[in-house]
């Protein structure tokens, strides 16, 4: 038998690997990003509650009503937006799902996409899955800004669009409304889409804001915004998350969304939709905190963090004081030898530059973090 090669990724994910080996040693995982700590009971409440009152059957293919418009109602208080949940919110298993949707209903084979890199691992694979071709451009290093010059010298006529994350992942860099207007230049009188993953966009710290593609009325246009409850409510297996764009895209990624998987898990739909309704607090303070716990910790490891993460569930860190090994080398060395896994940031390249960074997921209990650094600091 012979399968055809639908995208030039080698191997398994980064983050199967790395939570398999942190098993396979018993290590502290630190490394691919999901919370260890319990959610939020009456949202689990809420889910055995909806599937317990019936709630079992297909939802409608756009998504629970009462789950897009608390949707809506949720962005219309914290951001002031506007959004038709009728005809701009579609309910997706998770953002991985909408990130391929949405290229999926935009890309013809033959076409360009630019990814920014390091880059979230699932991008470049769906762009080729699609027959186009990703067109990598650099973040500069340590700060991991955008590079105007770099983007714009990387558009071409067939160019068909630019993925973008803030807060990103795994850096924390956070976009201002600056680098929107840079972006808004550079496409302005071209039919460029833009995909911007906000999977972390509950999740900025330092009294910051994130700043949504959805709230630049140019861009809004020619945008698919791309979201994760399992951000949200730290329950990443529920695998559930959405995609907020104008009627024509929407139209266009539900096109394809009703052949893919039609329809999303039902109960958890109904819980999310009475969980949003009835709870708008800020979410960041918690994982800001376990952040500023984690950093103090880290002061005690030979590790070097250039600058503390603004945004998501990740801090990057250098081990340029403890080896010259290569980054995934590093990465598996610590698993075994020192019982902490991590993600080697190289695993975010096309072509696997290697900066000597490794990423910590520090959304864990602090007594996960507090056991993990202990071991860390034997390293010094
Ligand atoms: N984008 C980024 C940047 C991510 O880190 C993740 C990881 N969860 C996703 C998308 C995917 O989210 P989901 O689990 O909802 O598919
Ligand atoms: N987004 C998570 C991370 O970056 C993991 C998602 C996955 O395992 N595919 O670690």
């Amino acid at each position: 038998m012979q399968f055809p090669q639908k995208h030039t990724a080698a191997g398994t994910t980064i983050f199967t690997v790395m939570s398999a080996l942190a098993q396979q040693h018993n290590a502290i995982n630190l490394s691919q990003g999901f919370p260890d700590f319990a959610i939020d009971e009456r949202l689990a409440h809420a889910l055995g509650a909806a599937a317990n009152e019936g709630y079992n059957q297909y939802a409608p293919m756009a998504g629970l009503p009462a789950l897009r418009q608390a949707i809506a109602a949720n962005f219309a208080h914290r951001y002031g937006l506007a959004i038709d949940p009728d005809t701009e919110i579609t309910i997706t298993p998770g953002a991985t799902y909408g990130i391929y949707t949405a290229f999926t209903a935009i890309l013809q084979p033959g076409d360009e996409v630019i990814v920014l890199e390091p880059a979230y691992d699932s991008y470049l694979p769906n762009i080729e899955m699609n027959g186009a071709i990703p067109v990598p451009v650099a973040l500069s290093a340590p700060s991991f800004a955008v590079d105007w010059q770099r983007v714009a010298d990387a558009i071409t006529p067939k160019t068909k669009a630019i993925i973008v994350n803030t807060p990103h992942n795994p850096t924390g860099a956070i976009w201002s409304r600056e680098d929107w207007d840079q972006l808004a230049a550079l496409v302005r009188n071209t039919d460029i889409f833009i995909l911007s993953d906000e999977v972390y966009e509950q999740l900025v710290f330092d009294g910051q804001q994130h700043y949504s593609v959805l709230k630049h009325p140019e861009l809004r246009q020619r945008s698919f915004a791309l979201y994760s409850f399992g951000k949200v409510y730290n329950n990443t297996g529920w695998k559930m998350g959405y995609c907020i764009a104008p009627p024509a895209l929407t139209t266009a990624f539900r096109r394809i969304h009703q052949f893919l998987c039609f329809t999303v898990n039902t109960p958890a739909q109904y819980a999310l939709a009475a969980h949003l309704a009835h709870h708008t607090e800020p979410i960041h303070q918690l994982m800001e905190h376990k952040r500023n716990h984690f950093l103090a910790l880290m002061a005690y490891t030979p590790f070097t963090i250039h600058a503390p993460t603004q945004g998501s569930y990740f801090q990057v860190a250098s081990y340029e004081r403890i080896s010259s090994l290569p980054d995934h080398q590093f990465a598996e060395w610590l698993t075994r030898e020192h019982g902490v896994a991590t993600i080697p940031v190289s695993a975010f390249y096309k072509n696997g530059k290697d900066d000597k960074l490794i990423r910590f997921c520090f959304a864990k209990k602090e007594t996960t973090l507090e056991a993990a650094v202990e071991r860390l600091s034997r390293l010094g």
